[in-house]
This record gives C-alpha cells, sequence and structure tokens, in this order.
C-alpha cells in the first residue's frame, strides 16, 4: 500500500494545506504534552528576560506529534521568525552555509529529520551551534586558509522521530531535549473538538471521542479522520459529526475499533502466519510486505507497540496473545507463558 494513500498515516500528505489553519500557535492553544509545554514555558521566559535567543532545541517523537508546530510556536513566543528546513533537503556544506548566513538575529532555524544530515554538513553545524560562526576552507592542499565568518545569534530546534540515530556530537550540542508523547484519546478529542471549530463543523463530544481513540495517539491522523468524518457527515447525515457518523466513518475506512488500519492488521498477520508469532527481522518483515522498513518501524510499530500487539526483541519483533485475539485467532498452546499477556509500553 502505497504511503500516501493510507488515511491513518501520520505522514503530512499532499494538498494538506488546509492542516496549516489548524496549527496551534501559542503554548495555550497546544493541547497536551504538559511537561514539555510547562519547561518550555520556562526556558522561552529566561531567554526573554535574559533577551538572549532560545538555547537549541531537540525534538523526538513520532511523525505527526506536533513538532513543527512546537517549533512555531517558539519562534512566535520569541518574536522571530522561522526557517524550515529538513535533513535531506540540505545536501552539501555550502546549503546550510547559506540559510545560516541568512538568518537574522534571533531567528529560528527548524530542521526536520535531522537524524538525516549527512556528516560533512553536520560538521559545519557545530561551530555554528557552539561559536555562532562558521569555518570556511579557501584553498586546497598546503595553502589553505581557514576563515570564520560570524553568524548571528540563532535558535537551532532539530526534530527526529529517533534520537538515538543522532551522532552523539550532534545530540550534545543541544541545550534542551524535548520528548513528545502520543496523546490520549481525551486529549486528541479536544484536538479534534478545536479543529471542527476552527472548520466550522458541527461535531459532538461523543463523535470527537470516538474519531479520538482511532487516531494512534497522533493529532495528524485526528484531524485526518475529522475531515473525512465530515465528508460521511454530508452525504449520509444530517452534516453533524455524532457518534454513528463517526463509527459509519471509521467502519467505511476500514479502521477498526482500537484504531488499527490494514496495514497496521497485516503486520501482524505476516508475523503470524509467516513466521509464526515472531521472532522476524525489520527488514525481512518489511520485504515480505513490500513497505519500507522506516514505514512500519516509525509509523506502525510505536502505536502496535502501545496496544500490547507487538514486543521488540533483540532477535526480532514479536507479536502478543493481545493480537492473535485482536485478529480473531485462536491463541496456541505455545504462546500460554504468563510473560507474554504483560503489556508493553512504548519505547
Ligand atoms: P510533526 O512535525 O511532529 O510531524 P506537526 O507539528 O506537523 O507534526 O503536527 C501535525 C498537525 O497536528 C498540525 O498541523 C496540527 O494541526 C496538529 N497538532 C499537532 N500537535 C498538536 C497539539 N498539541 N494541539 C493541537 N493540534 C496539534
Amino acid at each position: 500500500m502505497e504511503e500516501f494513500d493510507r488515511l491513518v498515516s501520520p505522514e503530512m500528505n499532499q494538498g494538506e494545506t488546509e492542516e496549516l489553519n489548524l496549527r496551534p500557535h501559542t503554548l495555550e492553544e497546544y493541547v497536551g504534552q504538559e511537561k514539555v509545554k510547562e519547561n518550555l514555558r520556562i526556558y522561552l521566559e529566561a531567554a526573554k528576560r535574559r533577551g538572549e535567543p532560545m538555547d537549541h532545541i531537540l525534538l523526538y517523537g513520532p511523525p505527526g506529534l506536533g513538532k513543527t508546530t512546537l517549533a512555531g510556536i517558539v519562534a512566535q513566543e520569541m518574536g522571530v521568525q522561522i526557517r524550515i528546513t529538513s535533513g535531506p533537503a540540505i545536501e552539501k556544506p555550502g546549503d546550510l552555509a547559506a540559510l545560516l548566513t541568512n538568518l537574522q538575529e534571533g531567528d529560528v532555524l527548524f530542521i526536520d529529520e535531522i537524524h538525516r544530515l549527512s556528516r560533512q554538513v553536520e560538521e559545519v553545524l557545530y561551530p555554528a551551534l557552539e561559536d555562532y560562526a562558521l569555518d570556511i576552507m579557501i584553498g586546497k592542499g598546503p595553502s589553505a586558509q581557514s576563515i570564520r565568518i560570524n553568524l548571528p545569534r540563532f535558535t537551532l530546534i532539530g526534530a527526529t522521530t529517533r534520537a538515538g540515530q543522532l551522532t552523539g556530537p550532534l545530540r550534545d550540542r543541544f541545550g534542551v531535549l524535548l520528548k513528545l508523547e502520543l496523546y490520549s484519546p481525551e486529549e486528541l478529542s479536544r484536538i479534534v473538538l478545536r479543529s471542527a471549530g476552527i472548520l466550522g463543523q458541527p461535531c459532538t463530544p461523543e463523535g470527537a471521542l470516538e474519531l479520538a481513540r482511532c487516531s494512534r495517539g497522533t493529532p495528524r491522523v485526528a484531524n485526518r479522520l475529522l475531515k473525512r468524518a465530515r465528508d460521511f457527515a454530508v452525504v449520509l447525515g444530517d452534516g453533524n459529526i455524532d457518534r454513528n457518523i463517526a463509527l459509519e466513518a471509521l467502519k467505511r475506512m476500514d479502521i477498526d475499533e482500537l484504531g488499527l488500519d490494514e496495514l497496521d492488521r497485516s503486520v501482524l498477520r505476516a508475523i503470524i502466519e509467516m513466521y509464526n508469532g515472531g521472532p522476524v527481522g525489520l527488514d525481512t518483515l518489511a520485504a515480505a510486505l513490500g513497505e519500507e522498513a522506516v514505514t512500519l518501524e516509525d509509523v506502525c510499530e510505536p502505536y502496535l507497540m502501545q496496544m500490547g500487539f507487538l514486543t521488540r526483541t533483540p532477535r526480532g519483533r514479536c507479536v502478543t496473545r493481545a493480537a492473535w485475539g485482536h485478529l480473531g485467532l485462536a491463541v496456541p498452546a505455545s504462546m500460554d507463558s504468563p510473560a507474554d499477556s504483560v503489556q508493553q509500553t512504548m519505547f
């Protein structure tokens, strides 16, 4: 299945520019992530009082949880501009140098997927982060000279789905590390109601909660389900998203009562049917399903693990008893050890 076809994909789909309107602009509007917000408020206040730019921030967590949104809020709170780019987009050291030299004093530079920066680019970034300077080599061989260019003081906000893939030296240069967690259904239903309000779409709290429960802990998915439910409400109902319309929409979108879509279920089914419940390596599994390993790892697995259907072991991925049950399959006798029934938490 193509990633873009996936309704519950937390990646931003093409044409989802409408999403921009749904983005919260202040910490007050940003729902959930209380611990992150609380700390960030203090860091922002301290930086403002000192009259200095905010320290460099690393945000990590699965896609669609609000990293870009939070970077925008930091810029807004500090009253500065934000430049948005991504690790793979910065191909050469020169690209980064161009970005950095164009910043104004205090600006925020947001680099999404920062774990995908090349080594050469990363090395240019080190002095920029530490001393607000660029070291440029002029000439080649023994006569080569290094010239230092001063940069405006800026804040780098890096976002990554995997903090573990960042090199040590890069990670150490971030003064603030913030981990975003999957959202609770209650928080997601607040997000659905907020978005429905912005879109002028009537939605009952019960309808919002049904959509929220199937949004795999991810605001981007919640907003997407809301937009689809809106279509069903107009065509099949009276325009209002109530509990029945939400349930009908989810059923027609092939999203089950726990928020798993066809790809999630096929991951579980493949491990059960082809590998007897596991363990199976990620790459083998991805090849068997014809999917990218990163999609499975970043998108499917965090949620399947949080729901207690999947475990990661040193020997590979395994499904739990609960997965057999969820797919309506009889649990094999070999799974009858009590350890398997323990729910696994994320990460
Ligand atoms: P990421 O950068 O982590 O992939 P985004 O910041 O692009 O995620 O967020 C995806 C969408 O989800 C945003 O457009 C926004 O509408 C919504 N969103 C994310 N976090 C929140 C939140 N805490 N409160 C309300 N809406 C949110």
